[in-house]
């Protein structure tokens, strides 16, 4: 006699449980209900709140997020269906498991992508309300003098590293401090054919188009740039490694160290190279003609720094 019959099933897809009651008829699926499931579907950012920032517009999600989240939600409600023989019911199943466990690890990796996106728009959202209504609103007038013109007294030049920002370490305001950033805080020495210097048009613009009065290179400890620096092997001549050939203007300080610090444990002999590379930069400064030149004038000092932030401790030097 043919029996008819209901099962619960419970199946994971995309990573949340999916129940179902499956109808059978002799052994057979006939319909499927899904009762039930773990709601953890990817969300859109909560920008509630965030209507009024204006500087700048806010923009809409990207197309590729949007695109993400399309192509998640199509995994996450896959229909699961499937009839036939036994030995044809086996095949498809272990085709459906295989199917569902690349469609799992697709969809984990669609939802990391998704959350990594996520949070950086409403963390930057966030971050720049705070900005507005703690230090915007506080002082519109000091931002509307800086909306016509900047006139910072100092142009820091600095190691990209993030624990080591100098608005941070030396409580700048925006429009005080004309900053630039590199690895390592390198300042290469002049260089006529001027192709692709970044530091040589950052300093020409704080020199003769702000007139800084200072310019400042900081250095700082565990920098990774200068550790990269002291352990390129000696008889590395070429290499196709942007960081390794950025490091290497630091290279004669390195020999300094070297020769006066070689029997110390590298992470010394790195702390001496991270202060002989800062005065290695203050030299290569004066190569510039436009520096130079506002030295012989002394309408410019430069000065040498090197922030400990293990111990939070900053020393500073003039030359
Ligand atoms: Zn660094």
């Amino acid at each position: 006699m043919a029996m008819a019959s209901r099962r619960i099933a419970v199946s994971e897809v995309a990573g949340q449980e999916i129940i179902q009651e499956i109808e059978e008829f002799e052994g057979k699926a006939i319909s499927s209900e899904q009762i039930g499931f773990n709601p953890t579907e990817p969300k859109l950012p909560d920008l509630t709140g965030l209507a009024t920032v204006k500087y700048p517009p806010p923009e809409p999600l990207s197309p590729s997020i949007h695109h993400q989240l399309s192509v998640g939600s199509i995994n996450l409600h896959s229909p699961t269906s499937g009839t036939g023989t036994k030995s044809t019911e086996n095949k498809r199943n272990n085709l459906k498991k295989k199917k569902k466990e690349q469609k799992k690890q697709k969809s984990q990796n669609l939802s990391m992508t998704i959350d990594k996106d996520v949070n950086a728009l409403e963390q930057l959202k966030y971050g720049f309300d705070h900005f507005k209504k703690e230090i915007y609103e506080k002082d519109v007038e000091r931002f509307e003098e800086l909306a016509l013109e900047q006139k910072p007294k100092f142009m820091v030049i600095a190691c990209a590293d993030s624990r080591v920002c100098p608005s941070t370490v030396f409580s700048f305001q925006p429009g005080e401090a004309f900053t630039f950033r590199n690895i390592a805080s390198l300042v290469p020495p002049y260089c006529e054919k001027k192709r692709n210097s970044g530091v040589g048009a950052a300093l020409e613009y704080a020199v003769k188009i702000i007139k800084v009065e200072n310019i400042v290179v900081v250095g700082h400890s565990r920098c990774g740039g200068i550790r990269g620096l002291m352990s390129i092997p000696e008889d590395s001549h070429n290499c196709d490694d942007f960081i390794e050939d950025w490091v290497k203007i630091g290279w004669s300080a390195r020999e300094v160290v070297k020769k006066e610090h070689g029997t110390l444990p590298i992470p010394d002999q790195c702390s001496y190279c991270e202060k002989a590379a800062v005065n290695l930069s203050l030299d290569n400064l004066m190569t510039y003609p436009f520096v130079k030149e506002a030295l012989e004038t002394n309408s410019i000092k430069l000065i040498g720094g090197h922030y400990d932030f293990v111990n939070c401790d900053i020393t500073v030097w003039e030359i």
